[in-house]
């Protein structure tokens, strides 16, 4: 039988490389759809590409333009919510979700409740709503794939022993394009050199999080919903070359490893294969070109926002939704030139003090999640002036 794809967020940086996963194994796949936000040539030309049944815009006001790109090739098309659900419904064995941000919450979801394999790379969904995913999840037989490349190479560690035996894990960061870079230069960082990623190219969100080291925070979120360890079984080390992705230390003394050339090509294949794994021309991994592997403790006074994802982690409740969606506000503020980058953390910071009373209750479900990450981004957003001016003004 044809494994039928649908790719939520298939014109971001994972959707791409998992369409480069499928177009290496033509006869292997059926993309039965794909969903985007607003990029009517993007979604079309890939449509095109995989021959997908059906795709859908979440911008409603693209139906158009969007039906005009595809005449003639006989791939239906829709625009708005309820063409995403209609993606989300159509027949596919595994949904890839990767939308970026909180917008990937909902029709992840809606993917999960129909018991779907899901094939995982918005971590945003674990980080506000994590005990309502994996509830669900259990409750409809959903199997969550983790598709980032920390907790793909966990997950594939941990098959070598029983769960119950691990101690800990290590997530490992590359450290981003400010690791070595002093407190002054961080302070004055431009959005363009956040995109120049020592090892991985990712999506502008993604990109300002890895220089950060907001986005490992947000892994070890992630990692304790997938793999059920308390904060304190979990850390993270720097590691530049970006070559070891994760490490499982069990109780006998024993560490397992994943490695892999730094290509998420390789994730997106493990997620993507059933019983065997799918045969991929990538580099093989030569460790003599390498030549030596470093790591280093992860430096909180420079990268702030690690810290205070540790916290959230451990505050528990709520408190995650609330960093997540605090983040994203700081992160387009800075994105779009209105905010500096170390009024990232200062945000983020002042809305989880804000919310600290409305973020101890875990949301249950996805809507209170989205409630309360609504509510971050009004604290995150009303802050703002106050949090760049006062900074602006201590230089
Ligand atoms: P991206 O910005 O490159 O792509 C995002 C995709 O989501 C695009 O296709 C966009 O059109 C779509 N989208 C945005 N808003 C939407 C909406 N409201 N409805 C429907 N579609 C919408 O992002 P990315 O780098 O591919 O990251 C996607 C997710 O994967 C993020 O959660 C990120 O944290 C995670 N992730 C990415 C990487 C990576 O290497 N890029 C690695 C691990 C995890
Ligand atoms: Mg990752």
């Amino acid at each position: 039988m044809t494994h039928r794809i649908t790719i939520l967020g298939a014109t971001g940086s994972i959707g791409k490389s998992t369409a480069d996963v499928l177009a290496q194994h033509p006869d292997g796949f059926r993309v039965s759809a794909l969903v985007a936000g607003s990029d009517v040539r993007g979604l079309a030309e890939m449509a095109r590409r995989l021959g997908a049944e059906f795709v859908a815009l979440s911008d409603a006001s693209k139906q158009k333009p969007l039906r005009e790109a595809l005449a003639g090739t006989g791939i239906a098309s829709g625009a708005g919510p309820s063409a995403v659900t209609e993606a989300v419904e159509r027949e596919a064995e595994t949904i890839v979700a990767a939308i970026s941000g909180v917008a990937g919450l909902a029709p992840t979801h809606a993917a999960l409740k129909a018991g779907r394999r899901i094939g995982l790379a918005n971590k945003e969904s674990l980080v506000c709503a994590g005990t309502a995913f994996m509830r669900d999840a259990a409750a409809t037989g959903a199997v969550i794939l983790p598709m980032d490349s920390e907790h793909n190479a966990l997950a594939q560690a941990l098959a070598s022993g029983h769960p119950e035996d691990v101690v800990t894990m290590t997530l490992t960061a590359s450290g981003g394009p400010f690791r070595t870079w002093d407190a002054d230069r961080i302070g004055a960082a431009t959005p363009a050199q956040t995109a120049k990623h020592p090892t991985y190219s990712m999506g502008a969100k993604i990109n300002v999080d890895s220089a950060s080291l907001m986005n490992k925070g947000l892994e070890l979120i992630e990692a304790h919903h997938l793999f059920g360890l308390s904060a304190d079984q979990l850390d993270v080390v720097v590691h530049p070359q970006s070559i070891i992705h994760g490490l499982v230390h069990w109780r006998d003394g024993a560490v397992t490893a994943g490695l892999a050339n730094p290509d998420m090509k390789i994730p997106i294949a493990n997620c993507l294969a059933t019983e065997r794994r799918l045969p991929m021309s990538v580099p093989r991994l030569d460790l003599a070109a390498i030549g030596g592997f470093t790591f280093e403790p992860p430096d909180e006074a420079r990268f702030p926002c690690l810290r205070l994802a540790k916290a959230a982690l451990s505050a528990g409740g709520g408190m995650p939704a609330v960093l997540n969606g605090a983040n994203e506000i700081a992160v387009e503020a800075f994105l779009a030139g209105r905010a500096s980058f170390p009024d990232i953390p200062r945000v983020v910071e002042e809305t989880c003090a804000a919310l600290a009373g409305a973020g101890r209750a875990e949301p249950a479900t996805v809507e209170e999640a989205l409630a309360l990450d609504s509510e971050a981004r009004r604290v995150a957003a009303g802050l703002l002036p106050r949090v760049t001016r006062s900074a602006a003004s201590r230089l």
